[in-house]
């Protein structure tokens, strides 16, 4: 049987969403045929032959676990695939172990120099590649692991302030680029203070869970975020978003925590608990600072408080 039906209908027949996903990128079907059978039983393997299918492959949902990746090719190199793949945001995360004959010291330093987590001279022996591979998955676990405990607050479970930094800066980047408009919505729980004081602070945690969790599920697109910035404030950025449309959203979240009825006995109108919520929206310029956007949407959360609380306010900015 020619290796890609092999492949393939090894593919479907034993889907199975425990295994990891490997893609082995390699011109020699002897090659690839002895991965086959000595990696297929335990991962879910993918082949290719050539560099541009290596990177369509990487890039297609779902996408593998690790790349296993020749050197020697004849279209596209091992050493241009990698670079590629460290270079598109979409496939930089994928560890990728370099399989090659060319067993050179400049070669294997110039490889982890591109981004590879290792470097295995051919002859490949099996056992040990499946021991490399278990290794750098591991790794890559623990790698995910930290990086969602160091951007997620521990409280609500919602995105932290790191998150929203790293988030803001990247996002302002890429609407000055695709000259874009970015809006900030500003939120603080209105009177929590008397609200903690009423009920104690483990109600008022149960609060800033509740509704933290449900201002999150309005956040809806892949670029905004949602995140707990302070005690019982949050932010929401939304990209490519308009004055307009950030506005239509600040009442959306106004309204959804007013719908929760969270009794605040605690507030001098003895009401539930509301929010009250800045607005500010810019189609920033290279020279212009995210910062003045957070300023923006600080003043207009001011003027919310200000006028009576339980509603937005929007900053006007020029843009
Ligand atoms: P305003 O309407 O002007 O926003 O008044 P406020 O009382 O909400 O604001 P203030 O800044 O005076 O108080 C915020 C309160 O939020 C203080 C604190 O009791 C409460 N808080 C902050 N972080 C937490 C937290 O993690 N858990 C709980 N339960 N309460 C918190
Ligand atoms: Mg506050
Ligand atoms: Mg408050």
């Amino acid at each position: 049987m020619h290796l890609r039906q092999v492949a393939t209908n090894y593919t479907i027949d034993s889907i199975d969403s425990k295994k990891s996903r490997l893609l082995v990128v390699d011109d020699d079907p002897t090659q690839l045929r002895f991965y086959l059978h000595g990696l297929s039983k335990e991962y879910h393997c993918q082949f290719a032959r050539s560099g541009n299918e290596a990177i369509s492959f990487a890039r297609r949902i779902p996408q593998p676990d690790l790349i296993i990746l020749d050197v020697v090719m004849p279209d596209l190199g091992g050493f241009e695939i990698c670079r590629l793949l460290k270079t598109d945001e979409l496939t930089s995360h994928i560890p990728v172990i370099f399989a090659s004959g060319v067993d050179d010291i400049d070669s294997k330093v110039q490889g982890f120099a591109l981004g590879c987590v290792d470097y295995i001279t051919k002859p490949v022996l099996i056992p040990e590649m499946k021991a490399r591979i278990s290794t750098h998955l591991k790794l890559k676990r623990q790698g995910y692991l930290l990086e969602s405990l160091a951007y997620t607050d521990p409280l609500t479970q919602v995105a932290n302030r790191r998150k929203y930094n790293e988030t803001l800066q990247r996002e302002w980047s890429r609407s000055i680029r695709y000259a874009q408009p970015i809006s900030m919505l500003l939120i603080d729980i209105d009177f929590f203070k008397q609200f903690n004081d009423f009920y104690g602070h483990n109600v008022g945690d149960d609060c800033l869970i509740k509704i933290a969790h449900n201002l999150h599920s309005l956040s809806r697109r892949p670029g905004d975020l949602f995140a707990r910035i302070g005690g019982e404030e949050f932010v929401l950025i939304l990209c490519d978003c308009d004055a307009m449309g950030a506005e239509a959203k600040a009442r959306d979240l106004i309204q959804t925590v007013s719908h929760l009825n969270i009794a605040n006995q605690g507030a001098p109108n003895h009401d539930r608990v509301t929010i009250s919520v800045g607005v500010a929206t810019s189609s920033p310029k290279a020279e212009d600072e995210p910062l003045a956007l957070f300023q923006a949407a600080d003043g207009a959360l001011f003027e919310a408080k200000n006028s009576g609380r339980n509603k937005y306010s929007r900053a006007n900015l020029e843009y």
